[in-house]
């Protein structure tokens, strides 16, 4: 079996993120020796075209993954809402989050946060009960790599259901998330041009207008329910190798 790379690109500007540079964007995949040179050209060029703005920090991290660690999933299925108002969208996550096991306590807290979240760089982890955020790492937040779709199927999924890299990416995380035993997540891009979010249970939900456009705001938040073990949770969404494929 051919051994894979993940790669891994965090950017900001003002300097690195440790000394305090705004974030401006990030991304993960796991490819093959060919495709690493390609994939890091197209982080590249995320980083210095984007909407949030020219990245002068550009950080990527390469590690060989043993083709044998890897967990095989298939995707989460997706569903998409219609709605036309910021308040409207908001609403619907919540139901949707409630419907996943979630309080609305805890649903209205994670809107809360990302909504005012310019900084954080991956996702907060927080009590699906109480909405108390369990994790300590600060503006760093958790960021999820080592995650990606089988090439093939990507393909064949991209012709049947549609949709961009944007949402690969999504989808690929929002899969892993729930694997790692989630009760559900929240999520809206921190680009000021993407409106779109999405709550992840055990369906993929797309909300549209979750933010206004040109707005900044944006993160995620991972919905836990307690007792669990933080560490090895966290482990895993960094860590742990999983590709998503399907049987076609
Ligand atoms: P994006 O969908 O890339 O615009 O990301 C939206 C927000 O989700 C970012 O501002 C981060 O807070 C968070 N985020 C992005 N990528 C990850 C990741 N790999 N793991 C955890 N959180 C992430």
């Amino acid at each position: 079996m051919e051994a894979l790379y993940s790669i891994r690109m965090r950017a900001a500007k003002g300097g690195s993120h440790e000394i305090g540079g705004r974030h401006i964007s990030g991304g993960e995949r796991l490819v093959t020796e060919e495709g690493l040179q390609q994939y890091a050209q197209q982080l590249i060029d995320r980083a210095l075209h984007h909407s949030r703005g020219e990245a002068d920090f550009i950080n990527i991290t390469i590690d060989r993954v043993p083709p044998n660690t890897i967990h095989y999933i298939y995707p989460l299925s997706v569903e998409s809402l219609t709605c036309e108002t910021v308040m409207d969208a908001r609403q619907y996550a919540v139901n949707w989050l409630m419907k996943e096991g979630v309080s609305e306590l805890a649903a209205r807290k994670g809107i809360n946060f990302i909504t005012h979240d310019t900084t954080t760089r991956g996702a907060i982890i927080m009590d699906a009960s109480s909405g108390e955020r369990l994790d300590d790492k600060g503006i760093r937040g958790v960021r999820v790599s080592h995650l990606d779709w089988e090439e093939d199927y990507w393909n064949k999924w991209q012709r049947r259901e549609g949709g961009s890299s944007r949402v690969r990416e999504s989808i690929a995380l929002a899969t892993k998330v729930h694997l790692a035993g989630s009760v559900a997540e929240l999520c809206w891009s921190d680009d000021p041009e993407y409106i779109t979010g999405y709550v992840a249970g055990n369906t993929y939900c797309r909300i549209p207008h979750l933010k206004l456009r040109g707005d900044e705001s944006g993160g995620r938040v991972f919905y836990v329910r307690q007792p669990i073990d933080l560490e090895q949770y966290i482990h895993f969404l960094e860590q742990v190798p999983v590709m998503i494929r399907g049987d076609e």
